[in-house]
């Protein structure tokens, strides 16, 4: 196992609903590190490119609609095995088949308003990472 960085945004739903320090407690209790961490209301561009994989997919309007309908935490979290450590920690997709004690299955509205995001490989983390910061912006 090696220290990895990952990408991870808390989602609209959650912050509507105050619960980025809920959420950021589950991500810290897991050993993940917070190293860099910002809110920002998503652009309809930022949203596009960010889901582009999902772009040919029917729930990619609705998910850009969604991802930009409230502000989002954008955030680098660190720590050994990162990647599959913070996919551990969200749950499944769908909340209906996220583990009890997941941030997906305590805290997710829906299939689409599902809390968190995160990435799900170490090569698409360094790229979403560079969508959202600079590396001056991440102290670890
Ligand atoms: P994320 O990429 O947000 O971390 P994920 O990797 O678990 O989630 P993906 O398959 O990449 O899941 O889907 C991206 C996001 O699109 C999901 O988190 C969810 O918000 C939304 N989504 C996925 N499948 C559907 C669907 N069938 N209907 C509506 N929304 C969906
Ligand atoms: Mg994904």
């Amino acid at each position: 196992m090696a220290l990895e960085r990952t990408f991870s945004i808390i989602k609209p739903d959650a912050t509507r609903r105050n619960l980025t320090g809920a959420i950021n407690a589950m991500l810290e209790e897991a050993g993940l590190r917070i190293i860099a961490q910002r809110r920002i209301r998503m652009t309809r561009q930022q949203a596009e490119t960010f889901y582009e994989v999902h772009k040919e997919r029917p729930f990619y309007g609705d998910l850009v609609t969604f991802m930009t309908s409230g502000p989002v935490v954008v955030q680098v979290l660190e720590g050994e095995d990162a990647v599959a450590l913070n996919r551990r920690v969200m749950g499944a997709t769908n909340p209906e088949e996220a583990d009890e004690g997941t941030i997906r299955k305590t805290h997710a509205e829906s299939l689409e308003a599902n809390s968190a995001h995160g990435s799900d490989s170490a090569e698409n983390a360094a790229i979403e990472i560079a969508q959202f910061f600079s590396d001056d912006q991440i102290v670890g």
